[in-house]
C-alpha cells in the first residue's frame, strides 16, 4: 500500500488502510517536514493545526478507494505575507476538490465518449458513486479552464 500511495506523492505515508465491501479506505498522512506557503512562496515548518481530507482516487483491484488524508495547517513564518497560515497542498488535488486530479481526468476521458449518465452507471461499478450533474460539472469546469 505503501509503494501505491507513494505514486500520488513520494512524502505520503501509510498509517493503516481497511477493506470493506467494494471500497478501500487509506489512512495517510505527509512526511514533508516543511511546506510551502502558496501565497508568498516561503517555506515554514510551523504546523498550526491538523485537520482530516477525504478523496478519491482511481479505483485499486477493483475497490473504490477512499483516502483520509491527515492534512496540514501551516503558520507562514513571513512576516511580509497578508496569510498568517496555509494548508499543505498537493501537485495531484486541487484546490477543495474531493477527487485527485488524475481521477477527474479519467472521468472526463469516459464522459467525452458516451453519455453523462452512461458514465454514472460505468463508474458506480468499482471506481466511484458519482452523479451525472457532477460530471457534467466537471466537463463545464474543464471547458472553462481550456
Ligand atoms: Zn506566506
Amino acid at each position: 500500500m505503501e509503494d501505491l500511495i507513494k505514486l500520488l506523492d513520494e512524502n505520503l505515508e501509510v498509517d493503516t488502510y481497511e477493506i470493506i465491501d467494494d471500497e478501500i479506505f487509506i489512512y495517510t498522512k505527509s512526511a514533508r517536514t516543511e511546506a510551502t506557503c502558496p501565497y508568498c512562496g516561503h517555506g515554514s515548518n510551523k504546523v498550526h493545526f491538523f485537520y482530516t481530507r477525504e478523496f478519491n482516487d482511481l479505483s485499486i483491484l477493483g475497490k473504490k478507494s477512499n483516502i483520509i488524508l491527515k492534512n496540514r495547517k501551516f503558520f507562514c513564518n513571513n512576516s511580509e505575507c497578508k496569510y498568517k497560515t496555509f494548508a499543505e497542498t498537493f501537485d495531484f488535488l486541487g484546490f477543495k476538490t474531493k477527487k485527485t486530479k488524475r481521477l477527474e481526468e479519467y472521468i472526463i476521458n469516459i464522459s467525452q465518449n458516451i453519455s453523462s449518465l452512461a458514465t454514472e452507471k460505468l463508474l458506480k461499478k468499482n471506481v466511484i458513486k458519482i452523479g451525472k450533474s457532477s460530471i457534467c460539472n466537471l466537463l463545464k469546469k474543464r471547458n472553462t479552464v481550456g
